[in-house]
């Protein structure tokens, strides 16, 4: 069983790797974010709350996220892997995914950083914005999103490498030029 964390800034392609990933082999794939997006869509309570920290371009409290994380996890395994997109976000997200794994005999076979430069991701997001109008992809909370990743989620990146498990990949020019460097990441593990 191979679990893999994408990793990367708003915009940085973890949501097209996944879903590209899932295609070619076979692994199930949690997006944080898309689960939120979900709860919010039904209505409910957890939706609600999801909504006033989203709508910020703030985080939503660790202690609810690792919660729905584990349940959603539990929910898809066993099964060929597991590809973690949009979380961890925190060190302490970090720290309880290691514990929840390790609970089940599990762990992260490697986390996969997404790199894009600043400008190409303000333009990624607008532009998703645009198309997908995703409430959170206007230039305002675009701006809050990124300070919050510098702050609370770029320091995963020295975490993981710690760990030994940090892999470093270029996520800007041509999508199958991308996508093949993930593959090469994944096929090494
Ligand atoms: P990408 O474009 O690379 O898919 P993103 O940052 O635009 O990434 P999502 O991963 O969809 O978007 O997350 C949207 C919002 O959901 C975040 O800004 C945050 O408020 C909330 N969220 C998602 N995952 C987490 C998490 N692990 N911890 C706390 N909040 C989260
Ligand atoms: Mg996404």
């Amino acid at each position: 069983m191979k679990n893999l964390v994408i990793f990367g800034a708003p915009g940085s392609g973890k949501g097209t790797q996944s879903d590209l990933l899932v295609a070619k082999y076979g692994f199930r794939h949690i997006s944080t974010g898309d689960v939120l997006r979900a709860e919010i869509k039904q209505g409910t309570e957890l939706g609600r709350t999801a909504q006033q920290f989203i709508d910020k371009g703030q985080l939503i409290p660790d202690e609810l996220m690792i919660e729905i994380l584990a349940s959603v996890y539990d929910s898809l395994c066993p099964c060929e892997g597991v590809i973690f997109d949009g979380f961890p976000r925190t060190i302490p997200q970090a720290e309880a995914l290691k514990k929840m794994l390790a609970e089940r005999g599990h762990s992260v076979a490697a986390m996969i950083e997404l790199y894009a430069p600043e400008d190409i991701l303000m333009a990624r997001l607008l532009n998703r914005g645009k198309e997908q109008g995703r409430s959170d992809d206007n230039e305002e909370t675009i701006n809050k999103r990124l300070a919050v990743y510098h702050t609370q989620t770029a320091p995963l990146i020295d975490w993981y490498k710690a760990e030994g498990l940090h892999h470093y990949v270029k996520s800007y020019g041509v999508l199958e030029e991308i996508f093949a460097d993930v593959c090469k990441v994944i096929d090494s593990l």
